[in-house]
């Protein structure tokens, strides 16, 4: 379909609040500049807090870049000074290099004059034409001498103040903000910020940013003042090094990319053999589906070391640097506790208690003993460990750093343990702000997905809610104009009622309806569970939200708006005629029907593994189950929308629930977590068969949370599979259109992937279709529906109708098998027959003689 401009500006006008939450949050930085036709520079990110942010985190990795191409020192002072002079409106800055000459300590001048949009040519002071300053002149001398940050409001009450480059310069400095760069005890530099713009001086919170920034400075400074500067020969081996760990970065995910490149350029400054980075889980909260097992008792809960803020101590991978002898990278995913990295259990403790931990001599350490023999075939062994954590702006461990062996073959000393701990401040608050680059590469997918969205233009227009609200026809108005009852008088003569499409029915089938019958019988269905009362949904927000579900699902072969509405009305008669509802509140029997009708919502046609294998933008957004999450997503997007909220006279806490239930119903309709919940449903069914009493059991259910949940999320799938145990003439049709939809993805990834389908994805293997369905079927789906029914004898029903259509696939399978069989004989048959008369020819030509050539 195509979208004009109009259609896109017609949308945003109609959806004020989309558009505000959009442009509020979703666009990034350098777009804003671009709309409104400006540099960056000159855009108040500080109106867009996040903006800022995600535009911090690209400077940042501006800069890691700029040190990864070169280690020049004053491109990157210079990019951090620029960058302050802009945060905190500072009209210059400036750079002084402390050195001392014959003795004595002076300033001079490297960078001078650095605006919000000088460039480097114009500020680098070139050696003849430096200013030197004695330490007792000005306050730059001053911050050199008393080794202190200090901020001077009004320069001519300060003592320390001289004029006399204000004179050479023609300039008149009004206020400074002036900070020692150390190195140890050792200053290093001056950076000095002059004449706040917007204000009469420099705030504290001036102070902090500009602070802040400067620790990239201080960094870059060290290691120039530390002269580790490398030569070209170790710069050919960093670039073949380079090369090889191109192998690496395919391996590793995308925040874990920036990360190793931003360690990867520092290696050059680390004055160890060796050194490894282990990367920490960073959720804080589990998947339902994880939680289950221990709130059922299943599994113990977990007793292990956990980080200061609480997370449970996992090592998802580590990233293991070789630089003595031939440089190499290994990436070991998953490592297990044994691992040489983490056996010493001193990455954990250092995650645990977030310290520093130096160990002088590793072979007189308990914890080392683990080290019997050299740990690679070079016959390299542990001999001293410097051991950091690795910490984000929020102060949370996202990992450990380990640093092994000194060159030099002595301990790490102080002077290391500050490089180093500069080296992982700076990895931790710069390219492991996971936190901001996660959100930077949320915010550009997002806007892709977002932009889909709009495109999709889902929500029900004011002329086709007169489809079924058909105020006009009826009253001459628009539905806003009118009282609740004239619309419950118009949907009563309207709606289809609760048995013309045999919505009760578990073999209810969509054949016969239209799509418009499918939104009428879906909120027939609020009606027949009696919520629409209870919980005041506004009727026309009720019709409006069951005609935008219906266009929100794509015109695609099977996961369309029939299949949407068939999940609804599979929960709906579940929870009536299977006798579900008693276990659940009217609040969320509500919420299991609109997650049932949400559940597929703007479905592409495609699986999972399919958004991972293109590389759509759904994919780097959710890791796991990422089709459902957006599902789930989008549904919550409609209802955000007043207009559709159907939950909008719930109270807050009613509203965390419901949206508590969608999240586990939704996400439960993953395939790939029905084997986490088999077992445990399975064990709910056998504890209902040891009640006598169908109350007390009841009763007792009503209390279970947990219970509850597994049984909702397992009725999700019964619904989401109900295809299967439809009357043959509807489960043949359906499953010809579910392998419609698959062939046409395996057709997708013959042409644009260039790879070979599953064969169940192969429409080349079309006549393997019966196998497949048994397939399903026996490893499947028929465990669902059997306990369904032991656990309810109404449900009854749908196992019949799966039995049934086993033995359909099952006569397929044989005459498919059959046919087959019969080629195969007739193949074999005429083989046997060529090979006869192939022997007969041979042996009336043995008398011609040998086949061999003779050699005379
Ligand atoms: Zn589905």
């Amino acid at each position: 379909m195509s979208v004009t401009k109009e259609d896109v500006g017609k949308f945003l006008d109609e959806n004020p609040v989309f558009a505000k939450v959009y442009y509020d949050k979703k666009l990034k930085a350098g777009a804003i500049a671009a709309v409104m036709n400006r540099p960056e520079s000159t855009v108040d990110f500080a109106t867009f807090k996040e903006l800022s942010q995600v535009e911090e985190a690209e400077i940042l990795f501006n800069l890691i870049h700029d040190m990864q191409e070169n280690v020049n020192m004053e491109k990157v002072v210079f990019k951090v000074l620029r960058r302050i002079s802009f945060l905190i409106h500072a009209d210059r800055c400036s750079l002084f290099m402390y050195r001392q000459r014959n003795g004595i300590a002076e300033l001079a001048t490297r960078l001078f004059n650095v605006h919000s949009s000088a460039e480097l040519e114009d500020c680098l002071v070139p050696p003849d034409s430096e200013i030197v300053f004695p330490l007792d002149i000005g306050v730059v001398g001053h911050v050199a001498h008393t080794k202190k940050t200090v901020n001077v409001k009004d320069v001519s009450e300060d003592s320390h103040f001289s004029p006399f480059v204000d004179e050479l310069t023609e300039y008149t400095t009004k206020n400074i903000l002036a900070t020692p760069i150390m190195n140890g005890k050792e200053v290093v530099a001056v950076i000095m910020a002059i004449n706040k713009t917007d204000g009469p001086f420099f705030t504290p919170e001036d102070q902090d940013l500009f602070l802040k920034y400067l620790s990239f400075a201080t960094l870059n400074l060290k290691i120039y003042h530390l002269s580790y500067l490398h030569s070209c020969e170790t710069r050919r081996g960093q670039q073949l090094l380079l090369w090889s760990a191109n192998k690496v970065f395919e391996e590793l995910t995308d925040i874990e990319r920036q990360f190793h490149k931003a360690l990867y350029t520092v290696r050059a400054y680390l004055n160890c053999d060796r050194y490894s980075v282990g990367l920490l889980d960073m959720t804080k909260e589990k998947e339902f589906f994880d939680v289950w097992p221990v709130l059922m008792g299943e599994q113990a809960p977990y007793k292990g070391p956990v980080t200061p803020d609480g997370r449970e101590i996992n090592f998802y991978k580590v990233i293991d640097y070789i630089l003595h002898g031939k440089e190499e990278i290994k990436v070991i995913p998953t490592p297990p506790a044994d691992h040489w990295a983490l056996s010493s259990g001193l990455p954990t403790y250092v995650a645990e208690t977030g310290f520093i931990c130096n160990i002088m001599n590793a072979a007189s350490e308990d914890m080392f003993n683990f080290q019997k023999e050299p740990l690679d075939s070079s016959g390299w062994t542990i001999k001293n460990v410097l051991s950091l954590p690795i910490v984000n702006k929020k102060e949370e461990i996202v990992g450990v750093a380990t640093f092994y062996n000194r060159k030099d073959g002595k301990p790490f000393d102080d002077q290391d343990e500050q490089l180093m701990e500069s080296l992982t401040q700076f990895l931790g608050w710069s390219a492991l702000n996971t936190d901001t680059y996660d959100k930077m590469n949320k915010l550009e997918n997002r806007k892709d997905i977002a932009q889909d969205m709009v495109l999709y233009h889902v929500k029900c227009r004011n002329d086709e809610i007169q489809d079924i609200l058909k105020t006009k026809e009826y009253y001459g108005c628009e539905p806003a104009e009118c009282e609740e009852d004239e619309l419950f008088q118009i949907l009563k003569k309207e709606l289809p009622g609760p048995t013309k499409f045999e919505i009760y029915e578990f073999h209810f089938s969509d054949f016969d309806c239209t799509e418009l019958d499918l939104v009428k019988c879906g909120i027939q269905m609020y009606y027949e569970v009696g919520v629409v009362k209870k919980f005041q949904i506004p009727q026309e927000v009720l019709v409006r939200f069951m005609y935008s579900v219906s266009k929100g699902y794509r015109k695609i072969t099977y996961h369309n708006w029939r299949h949407g509405f068939n999940v609804g009305q599979t929960m709906f008669t579940l929870l009536t005629t299977g006798q579900l509802k008693q276990y659940y509140t009217d609040l969320e029997v509500m919420a299991m029907i609109t997650s049932g009708f949400l559940h597929d919502i703007d479905h592409r046609g495609t699986n999972n593994l399919y958004q991972v294998k293109s590389q759509n933008p759904l994919a780097k957004l959710h890791g796991s189950s990422i089709l459902e999450r957006h599902h789930l997503e989008f549904g919550k997007f409609l209802l955000a929308d007043e207009s559709l909220n159907i939950y909008q006279n719930l109270n807050r806490r009613q509203v965390e629930h419901v949206m508590h239930l969608m999240d586990i119903a939704i996400i439960a309709t993953d395939l790939a977590l029905y084997f986490k919940k088999r077992t445990m449903f399975q064990k709910i069914v056998d504890l209902s068969e040891t009640y006598e009493e169908r109350k007390k059991w009841v009763d007792f259910m009503a209390l279970e949370t947990t219970r509850k949940e597994i049984v909702m999320a397992m009725m999700m799938t019964a619904c989401d599979l109900s295809a299967i145990t439809k009357p043959w003439e509807v489960q043949s049709k359906v499953a010809l259109s579910v392998a419609a939809e698959f062939w046409e993805q395996g057709d997708l990834e013959r042409t644009v992937l260039n790879q070979q389908p599953i064969p169940m994805m192969d429409r080349y293997k079309a006549a393997e279709l019966p196998k497949l369905q048994c397939g399903f079927i026996d490893f499947v789906c028929t465990f669902v529906y059997k306990e369904f029914s032991r656990f309810h004898k109404e449900i009854q029903p749908m196992y019949d109708g799966i039995l049934n259509n086993k033995k359909e696939w099952k006569a397929k399978q044989d005459e498919y098998e059959a046919k087959l069989k019969a080629i195969e004989e007739a193949n074999k048959a005429k083989e046997e027959a060529a090979a006869a008369k192939q022997t007969a020819n041979n042996a009336s030509s043995t008398g011609s003689g040998s086949k061999t050539c003779c050699v005379s």
